[in-house]
């Protein structure tokens, strides 16, 4: 992070010397452009005019060419669409981009292709050692089960093996993993979570749910280096790039990631401004070392801490108040209860922090908003923009409450469209009442665009169709009350995004003063057919005032 940057320069300087930065020259005119600004007061232009890092002119073609010099760079856009950058709220992007760089891919469409995966990276890996596989998704493969301990060992019998979901949530071992891990038939479930066992035979099958995955996990050396963590940075920088998305929220930043995204940053290879919601292991480090909410500045940014209530959506064990559909006793798991919650936030509410917490399931979101009502009750803050992550499963009277504490919701964009052959098991109903978009911005509420990547794809254009659609990749509709328009998602792809990460006076927008992020479509989601917005091309992507990505 830079120690003083030029916007706390500008910001520092008395306004009539900031209103002469506006009549400085133009570094870069786009012009001949359809400019979607998300500005309401001025929200359509045909041409915008930078300089260094910032936004000076948004307007038409004549009036922005007066804010050129002969050294003004000028490019015709062709009528193309022109939007603010997308801010992805909520992803994962450090942890996504070693994953990347090292793990074996297994988002793969049926068991035995993962099988031969995993066997291809044993014949490359010293036996004994550990191998990782990310992004493995159940309901997408053909054999329609999970993988289990005895997959995993006819093809990995000398490595111990372990296979995440691409939820995050449940991971799948082998035996030597298990054995590593000490853990057998006798082994009991930790406090909120599940080792699986075949319900038939009681034999351990390799299936671990919510914290039964840290039993194994803590026994997997981090092999990372300090230059693996900052490769894997670039890697899922350029990724987002090339997609359109300008900022994004890692959702659970450990004190290596932030050093990764800050090591990133100061070599010039970060392409994406990145708002760290530092997970609750590394809270005190953090915290005690003098930072908080809002420190550093527009490009690495200490965020909320994050808290975790309850289950997950795509792994199907977000607690609900009714049973998942086919089985009538199962409602999920609760990770944190109220109290537990409450001990591990109120240091950061005492010290000014925004809260993050994630809750998927109507119980988790009613757990969570008892413990901000809490807060607020110990120490009433101005403005503390609590945040629910995913905030999956509502109904109007958690709708009131939200809107009462004033808190932010994040849910999943891209879900109904890629996850729909998971949505039966929550049924046509409740899909009226989940990733509800609609019901949020119907009551006001500032939501916003999230991938959670790797759970869901991060193509801000999937995440779009989805909302504006409600349509899945097969062609089933989803909770179609929750459909919303196309500028109604632009906006919560982009300016809602901002004010989740108290930023929406510096961008989400395309208005002068405002940092030069932006994103040249290739077609007018306005205009095309809804099932076809995925496939818009990204032409370019700039991020304060330079191009990040150029097709
Ligand atoms: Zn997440």
């Amino acid at each position: 992070m830079k120690k003083f940057s030029r916007r706390d320069f500008v910001a520092s300087l008395p306004p009539l010397a900031l209103m002469s930065c506006y009549l400085e020259k133009a570094d870069l005119i786009l012009y001949n452009a359809d400019i979607l600004t998300v500005n309401p007061n001025q929200p359509s232009a045909e041409a915008i005019a930078i300089s260094g890092d910032k936004i000076i002119g948004v307007g038409s073609n004549d009036d922005i060419m007066n804010l050129s010099s002969a050294y003004t760079k000028k490019i015709n856009v062709g009528g193309k669409i022109i939007t603010p950058g997308f801010i992805d709220a909520h992803s994962h992007p450090a942890g996504a981009g070693r994953s990347h760089l090292r793990n074996v891919d297994c988002d793969l469409r049926s068991i035995e292709e993962i099988k031969n995966a995993i066997f291809e990276r044993s014949k490359k890996t010293p036996k004994g050692e550990w191998i990782s596989g990310f992004k493995y998704d159940d309901t997408k493969t053909k054999e329609k089960r999970y993988i289990n301990n005895i997959d995993l060992d006819e093809v990995s019998p000398d490595h111990p093996v372990i296979i995440t979901h691409r939820g995050g949530h449940t991971a799948y071992v082998n035996s030597l993993a298990l054995k590593i891990a000490g853990i057998d038939e006798k082994t009991p479930d930790p406090k909120g979570g599940n080792i699986e066992r075949d319900p038939e035979t009681g034999n351990l099958n390799g299936r671990l749910l919510e914290t039964a995955t840290y039993l194994v996990e803590k026994f997997i050396p981090n092999k990372f280096t300090r230059a693996d963590y900052q490769a894997g940075v670039k890697l899922i920088s350029n990724m987002l790039s090339r997609s359109g998305i300008t900022s994004v929220t890692d959702a659970g930043t450990s004190v290596k990631s932030l050093q990764s995204f800050e090591d990133s940053y100061n070599s010039g290879e970060l392409k994406t401004r990145v708002y760290c919601m530092i997970r609750d292991y590394a809270f005190d480090e953090v915290n005690d070392s003098g930072k908080k909410t809002g420190y550093g500045d527009e490009w690495v940014k200490i965020g909320a801490l994050k808290l975790v209530c309850d289950g997950s959506i795509s792994e199907r064990t977000a607690r609900l108040s009714e049973p998942y559909i086919g089985r009538p006793d199962y409602y999920g798991i609760i990770i944190n209860n109220e109290d537990e919650i409450f001990e591990q936030a109120i240091k950061a509410h005492l010290n000014d922090w925004q809260i993050a917490v994630h809750a998927n399931g109507d119980v988790g979101i009613d757990i969570t908003l008892k413990v901000f009502e809490r807060l607020q009750k110990e120490k009433k803050r101005i403005d503390p923009r609590f945040r629910i992550e995913h905030c999956t499963i509502i109904n109007k009277s958690l709708v009131q409450r939200i809107k009462e504490l004033e808190v932010i919701p994040n849910p999943f964009s891209t879900y109904v469209y890629f996850h729909g052959e998971k949505m039966k098991e929550y049924g046509k109903e409740r899909l009226e009442n989940m990733f509800a978009v609609k019901s949020f911005l119907d009551a006001g509420v500032p939501v916003t665009q999230t991938s959670d990547y790797p759970p869901g794809p991060f193509e801000p254009m999937m995440a779009i169709q989805s909302s504006v659609t409600r349509t899945d990749y097969t062609g089933e509709v989803w909770g179609p009350s929750q459909k919303i328009s196309v500028e109604e998602a632009l906006k919560v792809a982009t300016i809602n995004g901002a004010y989740a990460s108290y930023e929406e006076n510096i961008k989400g927008s395309l208005e002068i003063g405002k940092l030069a992020d932006l994103v040249i479509l290739g077609q007018d989601p306005r205009k095309i057919d809804p099932m076809k917005i995925i496939d818009i091309p990204i032409e370019r992507t700039m991020v304060g005032g330079k191009w990040s990505y150029e097709s």
